[in-house]
Order: structure tokens, then C-alpha cells, then sequence
């Protein structure tokens, strides 16, 4: 892959990662079922990693230690000003029983793009893949091998001086921890029903929104809400000018009668790594892809008059879902679903678990 020559932080020595094993490790016959069926963030490994910071000692202290509670001082900052940020990255069992993940240096960057805007430090690249191997290595064996199965891994990092006061905290703490992920969708991939939020949004205008940090999601739970109690699966957001951004957790893509496909393109948005990887199968294919404003009434205007002719949703633990209806205060359209949305998420994951050949390098082997 191309991280370790275009990255600055390329000469850094490597960590050194105090490794405790974890002596209540399940056993082989209790992972293996719960291997058998998963769900999805409700099963930890046997291990986490750890790497601190200060503004006097940089990153230090890099661990392995067993899966377990986190001790924090109740006025440790992130419990208080929620100064925190995430990743989403999966690891996949190959055929041959390697374990690769996807684009991580693509999650790396994006943690760092989320850090500076969280006024958190920046983790370098090297370090951030080199905690997701080194938590492959203590905790490999509880990667799936099932159909459409992965390991996720959720790397995260938050405030945890102890101090009230508001500036960005002295003290900081990064994490990985994994967990066993089942089939997204059990029964083949079924389109999602959409609910438009209009009392609520889920960024602003040079607001945290392009951010993967907690606050975006605990915003968008009472929306979320909303949309259960109007038998919605998911809620998509509009800005302060009425256009599309994106679900809670995933991006739209729209796809046009003429074979381009069009995405929502603002600095209030996350980029999705899922995203990306398929508008660039997409152009592999001699798609065309815009990154633009799409208007509320472009999408409605466009579903009816059928110059939009399929709509999908895609993020790493979904990958690509079509969506099947877009319901609003007083109006429900239905939407066109055709195949290149389920095509696309078939030659992605057949990348993603070794089936076809990785043309542009996106794998990085994490057991080796
Ligand atoms: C993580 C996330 C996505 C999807 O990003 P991927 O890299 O594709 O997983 C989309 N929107 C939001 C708000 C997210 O947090």
C-alpha cells in the first residue's frame, strides 16, 4: 500500500506494545459461539489496546491488556464537554484463513481530519495501524469466517484529564476495541425505509459535522426516534437551504437515468470511506460521479419524473443499502430500485473477503 511512503510520520519508529494476556479469555468452544452468531456490538474480544497522551509525554505508554472497564475521574473533560472521536473500520477472513482489513490509512487520515477538529492530537497513521495489528495478533482467532461475517474494529479516542474547565484537555486516551459482526442484513439485503427530518438537523455550517465524533450521533437520536415512530429505518437529514446530506450514519448516492451518479458534496459531511470506494468502482466501470448540492427537490422531482432511477445508502457496517421509500410530514414516495446499487456492494465485499482482485490496493493484511 502507498501509507508508508506518502506519509510523513513515515519515520517513526514502530511502538513498542506492553502486551498482557488476558488469563479469562474465553475459550474456544465459547467463541465459536458466540462466532455462530454474532449480532453486531453486542460481543467484545478478549483484548483491547491502549495508547495515552499529554501534552508533555506525546503518545506513551502503548498496551494490550485484557477487555474490561476503563477507570475515568468523574471530571475526566469527555464525560462533561464531549470532546471525543471515533473510527469504523472492519477486519475480513480471506479463504486461505488470512485477515486483511480495508483502506485503513484512508480511517487513519480521517481520524486525524476528526482529532483536529475536536481540538484532540493527532494520532500518527503508523500508530493507528499498528494498534489494529497488534490487536489482530492477540485477538485473531475471533475473526468470523462466516458468509458476509467481520471482525469491526472501533478505534476511539477522547478528554480524559480531570478538569472542568473548557479548553482543549491535557490528557488524552486512544482505544481499540473489536467486536464479532454478523450479516448486516440476515435474508439478502433489503431496501430501508428513509424518514425526513425537518425539525431537526444534524449539522450546521462550520459545525463538527464532517467530524466522526460522538455528539453528531447523540444528536441525531431523538430524529432517529422520530423516525421509528413513523415506521422509518433511518432518517436522512436536510441543511439550512433543503439539501440532502446524509442518514445518521451513512451517505446517499443517487443514481441517474443516464448512468451518473450524483452525491451530496457540503463541509457538514462525513466522508465515507464506503462512499468513496464505490463511486471509484463506479468510475471503473465509465460511470460518471458528481460530488454536488442535491436538493430536497431535485431528489422528488428527479424520483418522479424518473431521472433518478435508483438511491442507495452506504457506511462500513451496512455497506450499500438501497432505499426503498422516502417518507415525509405528509408525503410517502416510493422510490425506483434497480441493480447497480447491489452490484456495486457485491464487488466491493468480494474485494473486501478475497474473491476479486484488489485492483487498487485497498487490503492490508493485518496477520502477518
Ligand atoms: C462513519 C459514518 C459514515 C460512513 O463512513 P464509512 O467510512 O463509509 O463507514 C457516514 N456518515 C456518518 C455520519 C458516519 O459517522
Amino acid at each position: 500500500m502507498t501509507l508508508i511512503d506518502s506519509n510523513p510520520d513515515s519515520d517513526l519508529a514502530p511502538l513498542e506494545f506492553a502486551v498482557t494476556r488476558n488469563l479469562a479469555a474465553k475459550s474456544p468452544a465459547q467463541r465459536e459461539e458466540i462466532l455462530a452468531a454474532p449480532g453486531f456490538g453486542v460481543h467484545f474480544t478478549d483484548h483491547m489496546v491502549d495508547i495515552c497522551w499529554s501534552v508533555r509525554g506525546g503518545w506513551h505508554r502503548p498496551r494490550v491488556s485484557p477487555y474490561g472497564p476503563i477507570s475515568l475521574d468523574p471530571a475526566a473533560a469527555v464525560l462533561h464537554y464531549g470532546q471525543e472521536i471515533f473510527e469504523g473500520i472492519k477486519a475480513y477472513r480471506h479463504a486461505d484463513g488470512s485477515v486483511h482489513t480495508f483502506r485503513p490509512d484512508q480511517n487513519a487520515r480521517r481520524l486525524q481530519r476528526s482529532a483536529r477538529r475536536l481540538a484532540l492530537p493527532e494520532l500518527p497513521a503508523p500508530y493507528f495501524i499498528q494498534a489494529l495489528t497488534e490487536l489482530i495478533a492477540a485477538d485473531g482467532a475471533w475473526v468470523p469466517s462466516g458468509e458476509d461475517q467481520s471482525l469491526y474494529l472501533r478505534p476511539f479516542m477522547f478528554a480524559k484529564e480531570a478538569f472542568l474547565g473548557v479548553r482543549p484537555a491535557h490528557k488524552v486516551a486512544f482505544y481499540v476495541i473489536a467486536s464479532p459482526a454478523g450479516a448486516y442484513f440476515k435474508g439478502g439485503v433489503q431496501p430501508v425505509s428513509i424518514w425526513l427530518s425537518e425539525d431537526y438537523a444534524r449539522a450546521g455550517k462550520g459545525g463538527t459535522g464532517a467530524a466522526k465524533t460522538g455528539g453528531n450521533y447523540a444528536a441525531s437520536l431523538l430524529p432517529q426516534s422520530e423516525a421509528y415512530e413513523n415506521e422509518c429505518d433511518q432518517v436522512v437529514f436536510l441543511d439550512a437551504d433543503r439539501n440532502v446530506e446524509e442518514l445518521g450514519g451513512m451517505n446517499i448516492v443517487f443514481v441517474h437515468k443516464d448512468g451518473t451518479l450524483v452525491t451530496p458534496q457540503s463541509d457538514s459531511i462525513l466522508e465515507g470511506i464506503t462512499r468513496d470506494s464505490i463511486l471509484q468502482l463506479a468510475v471503473d466501470r465509465g460511470h460518471k460521479v458528481e460530488g454536488r448540492d442535491v436538493s430536497l427537490t431535485e431528489w422528488r422531482e428527479g424520483v418522479a419524473s424518473g431521472d433518478i432511477v435508483e438511491v442507495f445508502a452506504c457506511g462500513t457496517a451496512a455497506v450499500v443499502t438501497p432505499i426503498g421509500l422516502l417518507k415525509g410530514r405528509g408525503f410517502f414516495d416510493e422510490q425506483p430500485t434497480g441493480t447497480l446499487a447491489l452490484e456495486l456492494r457485491q464487488e466491493l465485499t468480494d474485494i473486501q473477503y478475497g474473491r476479486a482482485e484488489d485492483k487498487h490496493g485497498w487490503l492490508l493484511r493485518l496477520d502477518a
